[in-house]
């Protein structure tokens, strides 16, 4: 970007507090203090004599509190975010997380009151909870398959030398690793994340080496940490299956999500029928490459690089019209984080890396934070993390306790909104060369974030199964060799060194089954952007009504409030339309002229 250009505006959090060394701010902690033990005084209240509207006034403190709370520990989380080498900025972080963990604990009473009572009297009490609803029958959620006190207090203890410390040891271990790659003649040692970067690079032989070298490494540790999966899927068998009594461990993560089994078993299906769609993409990649086909090792290579550059003001106006063409409401509430200056751009040393949107509490707008450089992805987080903040204005009616999504549905408004974006340049933007940069970009996202993720669960669920069975590690790596021929079907040359990949992916070892979220919030967001382009207006009101929710009800009940029905494949399955779409596009852009012409 250029010199002339006005300089990218820094948030200003003065919404929340004039300083961490202001008075305001030591005030706001005594207050805190206070709220806590006016909610701690209401413990006796909590006998068979308190009725639905005594729990509500107590939940409406705990509501307060709260909120308290928020704006208390986001200053302190944005001021470190903002600036990480700030001194003061660290230690207060550090007692944020305290005070965070205190008030945890002094409040832990009152939830471990509701959880334990007996299912018809929290269905009497639930009557009167009002916007609180869904918050505590969330806390419930896990009550029928919760065991003895004593049990319970044995599983966490024995979690810590057991199942936390496995973990850990798959991190240390790896987090241990280097990886050798030779480039431009010299021989260089590098961590996995600057070996991965040579992945997108454009010179085959560097992408197929980083691969190799990466496999090569964790093959070699195949044994220890083959032996650390079983030891972690064997726990969670016995723990939930055998213990809780989850109908199968995948089930487990789906209580988690508050997903219904079947919904989880048909996203997988679709997923799995409709890989010829990437399929098609990585035959069309092959083609623009000039190469017959692609290898394993070639599926991020880069096609073509639009060399565009959008300067912030005119980010935010494309940014801006996107959101207005579909919704004014939308563009309004977008555009407020960015006129109450709740937006921060900059590119400055000690800034926290990467961009986030936090949402503090109902009363108060977001705040975004993003690194802006001018490339069209930088544009495209700009679309995201407004539509975060757009999602949050628009539940802003509920609770500080129902405001957020819950997971299957955090991601909706932000992807839409790059979706939005995206539809927009690409119609508008005569160059050929960035409508091609922006389609390979959401077909390469598109792949990593549902079809790659869905296999992986794919490949955790017969993986826990075949342990179950004795399994070994080049049992599961067998099977991962099949999913990945699967997935590819013939449109990809896949070596044999990938069948030990699945010893890389941390996801599997630290939360099993949490891979299936991505897939499921990106491709929801798909197949409602789908329905946009069939139905147009009509569907307007129905998708705000689905952010306008927040968290005041499960995913289920909200999609099908709204009228959308993810049970049936068919809603899945629209979603794939999009991608088809943007496959479509790319076939009709003209060939590049074959390389060495
Ligand atoms: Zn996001």
């Amino acid at each position: 970007m250029t010199t002339t250009e006005p300089a990218l505006p820094r948030w200003d959090l003065s919404d929340l507090f004039p300083g961490l060394d202001s008075e305001a701010y030591r005030q706001a902690r005594q207050a805190i203090e206070e709220s806590l033990q006016a909610f701690e005084a209401t413990r006796p209240n909590l006998t068979e004599a308190l009725t639905p509207q005594g729990l509500f006034e107590i939940l409406r403190l705990y509501d307060g509190l709260q909120r308290q709370v928020s704006r208390y520990l986001g200053f302190a989380y944005l001021r470190f975010a903002e600036d990480t080498q700030d001194p003061l900025a660290q230690t207060m972080r550090g007692r944020a997380d305290q005070l965070a963990a205190e008030i945890g604990n002094r409040t832990l009473p009152f939830t471990l009151w509701w959880k334990a009572l007996p299912e018809p009297r929290a269905q009497t009490l639930l009557g009167g909870a009002g916007d609180f609803r869904q918050w505590l029958i969330n806390l419930r959620r896990e009550a029928p398959f919760t065991l003895s006190e004593p049990e319970e207090r044995v599983i966490n203890l024995k979690d810590v030398s057991g199942r936390h410390a496995l973990v850990g040891l798959y991190d240390t271990l790896t987090n241990r690793y280097t990886f050798e790659m030779t480039v431009d003649g010299a021989k260089r040692s590098l961590t996995r994340g600057e070996l991965e970067a040579y992945r997108y690079r454009r010179e085959p032989e560097l992408r197929a080496a980083s691969y190799r070298e990466l496999l090569r490494v964790y093959a070699g540790e195949r044994n220890v940490l083959g032996q650390l999966y079983q030891s972690l899927v064997r726990d969670w068998r016995n723990e939930n299956v055998d213990l809780r009594r989850f109908a199968s461990p995948l089930a487990v993560r789906n209580l988690g999500n508050d997903l219904p089994d079947e919904v989880v078993d048909t996203l997988l299906e679709v997923c799995r029928h409709k890989a010829t769609v990437f399929q098609r993409f990585f035959r069309l990649k092959a083609e623009w490459l000039g190469v017959e086909r692609l290898r394993r090792y070639d599926l991020y290579a880069p096609v073509g690089d639009s060399g565009r550059v959008y300067p912030m003001a005119e980010a935010v106006a494309e940014v801006m019209a996107a959101f207005e063409d579909f919704s004014p409401e939308a563009q309004r509430l977008a555009q407020r984080v960015l006129d109450e200056h709740h937006y921060d751009g900059q590119v400055r040393p000690g800034k926290r890396a990467g961009a986030f949107c936090a949402t503090i509490e109902p009363a108060l707008t977001p705040w975004v934070l993003q690194s802006y450089q001018g490339q069209p992805r930088d544009v495209a987080t700009l679309a995201h993390e407004l539509g975060h903040a757009v999602h949050a204005s628009l539940a802003s009616a509920h609770s500080a306790l129902t405001q957020d999504a819950t997971l299957p549905l955090a991601e909706t408004a932000s992807t839409f909104g790059e979706m939005l974006l995206i539809d927009r340049l690409l119609a508008r933007d005569p160059d050929e060369e960035v409508r091609r940069a922006l389609l390979f970009r959401q077909m390469d996202d598109n792949y990593a974030t549902i079809l790659r993720q869905a296999y992986f669960a794919v490949f955790e669920r017969e993986a826990h199964a075949r342990v179950a069975a004795g399994g070994q590690v080049d049992d599961l790596s067998d099977f991962y060799l099949e999913t990945l021929r699967e997935q590819f079907g013939d449109s990809i040359e896949l070596s044999d060194d990938f069948r030990f990949e699945w010893l890389a992916i941390p996801h599997i070892y630290h939360t099993p089954f949490y891979v299936y979220a991505y897939a499921f919030g990106q491709l929801l967001v798909l197949s409602l952007y789908q329905e946009y382009r069939e139905q147009g207006a009509p569907f307007i009101p129905r998708y705000l009504e689905i952010l306008r929710a927040g968290g005041s009800d499960s995913p289920l009940g909200i999609l099908d409030k709204a009228g959308v029905d993810i049970r049936r494949a068919a809603f899945w399955e629209k979603g794939f339309g999009v991608l088809e779409r943007a496959l479509e596009e790319l076939a009709r852009l003209p060939r590049p002229a074959p390389p060495g012409a």
